[in-house]
């Protein structure tokens, strides 16, 4: 792990969590990271929206961060069902994960709305962790590099600098499959990213780059002991407040 860089280590719940498992999974985040006294890294939570405000409440004093798993561009309006990221901010969020691949997948989300989300968060106080990521296709066919530079050409809004901006890299392949990259392919992919980054933004080298994609409690020191990662998005291991813990002590 680059200590240059101050790790993130979050959690992305998805579509799981009613009030009583919710709160419950927070506060023994928020347990844990109060007990382990960490100063040198990061810990977020990023539940549904529906929990984002208890799960603020339930944190509140821990150090722990809450964020929303996706907002919408526009700060209100007749948008029925969208959720602004004012609102996440209101209920006490300070990262926002914007175009996650299950978003590109289900919701159709290209890289041009993915870019005004995340210029939407800024808008509302909030820090965007934008996902890029190749398909197993794309890989297989030698087009990860490529496929990773048009993402973040095209979701990484102008403007962006270390402290506004995350950038997760996620594999298709590899979120909710319990397959990984090796770790000089997650080391390369990240070197790559950094130096793109580098190209549009002039300020690669604190960027913070998180890993996404089945890291769990086994294999998270060896994902964040790649080159150029500072931190993992982790989805089905975020929802046992043990094995997110492990994760974070990993980093
Ligand atoms: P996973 O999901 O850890 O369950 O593979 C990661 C993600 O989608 O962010």
């Amino acid at each position: 792990m680059a200590r240059t860089r101050r790790p993130l280590i979050a959690g992305n719940w998805k579509m799981n969590g009613l009030r009583a498992d919710g709160l419950a999974l927070a506060k023994g985040v928020a347990d844990g990271v109060k007990q382990a006294g960490w100063s040198d890294r990061d810990v977020l939570v990023c539940p549904p929206a529906t929990l984002v405000l208890a799960v603020a409440e339930a944190v509140k004093g821990s150090g722990v961060l809450v964020g929303g798993e996706n907002c919408h561009a526009k700060a209100n309006g007749a948008h029925t069902g969208e959720i602004a990221a004012e609102m996440l901010h209101d209920c006490g969020a300070t990262y926002v994960i914007v175009g996650h691949s299950e978003r590109r997948a289900d919701c159709g989300e290209t890289d041009a709305i993915v870019r005004a989300k995340a210029e939407a968060a800024w808008r509302a106080g909030l820090v965007p962790i934008v996902c890029i990521g190749e398909t197993l296709a794309e890989r297989e066919a030698g087009k990860t590099l490529s496929v990773l530079e048009t993402q973040l050409k095209g979701s990484v809004p102008a403007g962006s600098t270390a402290a506004n901006l995350v950038v997760a890299y996620e594999p298709v392949w590899a979120i909710g499959t319990g397959k990984t990259p090796t770790t000089p392919e997650v080391a390369a992919a990240h070197a790559h990213i950094r130096k793109v980054l580098g190209g549009l933004t002039g300020e690669a080298a604190q960027f913070r780059l998180l890993y996404g994609g089945s890291v769990k409690g086994s294999n998270a020191a060896e994902l964040l002991a790649a080159g150029d990662v500072d931190g993992a998005l982790v989805g089905g291991a975020s929802l046992k407040a043990d094995e997110f813990l492990a994760i974070a002590k990993a980093a």
